[in-house]
């Protein structure tokens, strides 16, 4: 089948390349540009037709002499050897159409004057009259979008029921606002491993500017964001760009991230902002959001990917990992119960850092988002992380602390606080309870008052204090 295909394709291409060798080839069919001039009788045939023609215009010319201006002419016509019926000269042509009445041009519709009807007597037609109202409605479906196939209905002597056309008009419009979402959800939906048009634009911006070398491909798609590599380009005056990037597309399909809101709308940072925003602009906010937090990580010093440029939803930052090859996640990988402990520690460490120093609680801290690289832990994907005094900062700090506690618990690190402990390690907030329950409760509690007293004061605590007293206030 596709063999054919291919054969009748190439047939096709070299009809163009080679006309005349095809012309020939092909015989029968004959037109003004590839007549067959390989047969005898052909040719003789066309030079008799020319003999003729030559004659037809001198017995012309001697029928205008004898003629001159005389009211009665004699005619040479039977004289003549080409027929008008075989001639190709327009001259002869008789314009036969009736061009007064086009059967396909709409009749204007007769206007009904203000006083609502036209004629007398039994021949009065108001503006309700079947025939006139028929007429109206199908000029009126030139209204419609362009797309909109109405065929030649509008050109015929066509009379539109009300019903008919209110109906046309219905699907009209629903056609037309249906084409623009379907629009919309191509130009923007960012597909499972492709990426919109725009964003491959800015893509393809930043590659043409040099900043990056080569976009290689993706190392992972998930809910809300697509990872590709990159080869780093040219450093520029301000920026060195590292040899090997990744890069975050955050997603702008919008269903993912409708659950995300409570990160950020609390978030005091982006709280006056978040009222005004359309959807897209959020999904912005989040790629904004992940350069912050990674910025003030870097300048603590804790091991994260850095940030080389933020462009609307694209968020390219130095890669973790070799070789094209992402470092593994910590859930993927397999290490010694040395490693395993130094890991541990590590953790516990930069989950200080990123509290005291940082300001920040990850908020979706577990194995699936630390990297093994290098001997050592790095954190990523950070978008959604808050500050401690997010309404909801200390129950994210507690789901953390539960997760990484259980991992290394259940990794063999005898070592390992449980998630209690690992809270109170963290914050300094020193919550005596001893069950979960009771512990979740203080937490809740502790945010309560934080709440409170922003509703207030109008200000957030400046930090928790940490014998368990009520949170010192920074007034
Ligand atoms: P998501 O919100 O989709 O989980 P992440 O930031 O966790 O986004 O990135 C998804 C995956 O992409 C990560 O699990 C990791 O494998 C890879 N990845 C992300 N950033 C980097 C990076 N800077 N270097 C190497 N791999 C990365
Ligand atoms: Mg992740």
């Amino acid at each position: 089948m596709s063999e054919q295909l291919a054969k009748e394709l190439q047939l096709e291409e070299e009809n163009a390349a080679f006309p005349e060798v095809v012309a020939v080839a092909e015989g029968p069919f004959i037109t003004g540009e590839n007549i067959d001039t390989s047969s005898d009788l052909m040719l003789a045939q066309m030079l008799q037709m020319e003999f003729d023609r030559e004659y037809d215009a001198q017995l012309r010319r001697e029928e205008k002499k004898i003629n001159g201006d005389s009211k009665v002419s004699i005619s040479f016509e039977n004289y003549r050897k080409v027929h008008p019926y075989d001639s190709d000269s327009s001259e002869d042509e008789v314009d036969w159409q009736d061009t007064r009445h086009d059967p396909y041009r709409a009749d204007k519709p007769t206007t009904t004057p203000r006083k609502g009807f036209i004629g007398k007597g039994k021949d009065i037609t108001t503006k309700h009259d079947e025939v006139v109202c028929g007429r109206k409605n199908t000029a009126r479906m030139e209204n419609f979008a362009p797309e909109f196939q109405v065929g030649d209905g509008i050109g015929m002597d066509l009379k539109l029921s009300n019903q008919v056309f209110n109906a046309l008009k219905q699907h009209a419009y629903s056609e037309e606002r249906r084409s623009a979402r379907l629009h919309e959800k191509k130009e923007h939906s960012t597909a499972e491993k492709a990426v919109d048009p725009k964003t491959r634009l800015l893509l393809y911006k930043m590659v043409n500017a040099g900043m990056l070398e080569t976009i290689t491909g993706c190392i992972s798609t998930g809910k809300e964001s697509v990872v590709f590599h990159a080869y780093g380009g040219n450093a520029t005056e301000d920026k060195v760009i590292p040899p090997e990037c990744a890069i975050k597309v955050f997603k702008t399909t919008l269903n993912e991230f409708k659950n995300r809101d409570k990160y950020i709308k609390d978030d005091y940072r982006f709280k006056d902002r978040f009222s005004k925003l359309n959807p897209r602009k959020i999904i912005r906010m989040w790629a904004e959001k992940e350069m912050h937090n990674l910025t003030r990580m870097q300048n603590a010093g804790i091991p994260c990917p850095q940030v080389v440029i933020l462009k609307k939803h694209v968020l390219v930052m130095s890669f973790i990992g070799q070789d094209q090859v992402p470092a593994p996640k910590l859930k993927d990988v397999t290490l010694s119960s040395e490693d395993m402990k130094k890991a541990y520690y590590q953790i516990l460490n930069m989950m200080q850092q990123l509290y005291k120093e940082c300001n920040l609680v990850h908020a979706d801290l577990s194995e699936y988002n630390m990297l093994w690289h290098d001997g050592k832990v790095w954190l990523i994907d950070v978008s959604q992380s808050v500050e401690p005094t997010h309404p909801h900062g200390l129950e994210f700090l507690f789901r953390d602390c539960k997760n990484v506690s259980q991992f290394f618990q259940k990794g063999g690190v005898a070592e390992a606080l449980n998630e209690r402990e690992l809270f109170n390690a963290v914050s300094d907030l020193n919550i005596t309870a001893d069950n979960e329950v009771d512990f979740q409760a203080e937490i809740e509690a502790l945010e309560k008052m934080n709440e409170d007293h922003v509703q207030n004061h109008g200000k957030k605590l400046s930090m928790f204090s940490s014998d368990g007293d009520p949170p010192i206030y920074d007034e």
